[in-house]
């Protein structure tokens, strides 16, 4: 394989993804695919990419860990029962209070009606 022949294929194979996506006009996506038509080793780099993509969508959603789940929850938990009695306790001492619960719990209905 000559040098020239290889940077043909490095220019081609940036392509591919392109062409996966369906973004590279006909006037690229026309030689490219002549190119992986005749070249194994760009027939081989499409082929990967083809199968990583596939791969990917097949990947169920991202998961956390349960340790790691645990340690954010542990850092955002509600307060502990006793405070948060309190907490509640203060939230209705006033009317304030009672009206700052009323637009928090309206707008948690606004958001849970999304
Ligand atoms: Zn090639």
């Amino acid at each position: 394989m000559s040098g020239n022949s290889k940077n043909k294929c490095a220019t081609f194979q940036e392509l591919i993804d392109a062409r996966l996506d369906g973004e590279l006009a006909e006037s690229e996506a026309g030689p490219l695919d002549a190119h992986i038509a005749s070249c194994a080793a760009c027939a081989e780099e499409y082929k990967l990419a083809l199968r990583l993509r596939a791969e990917l969508q097949a990947l169920p959603g991202l998961r956390c860990p349960d340790t790691v789940t645990e340690r954010v929850f542990a850092e955002v938990a509600p307060p502990a029962p006793a405070r948060m009695k309190g907490f509640f306790a203060g939230l209705f001492a006033t009317p304030a209070g009672r009206l700052r619960f009323a637009a928090a719990a309206a707008a948690v209905v606004i958001l849970e009606e999304d």
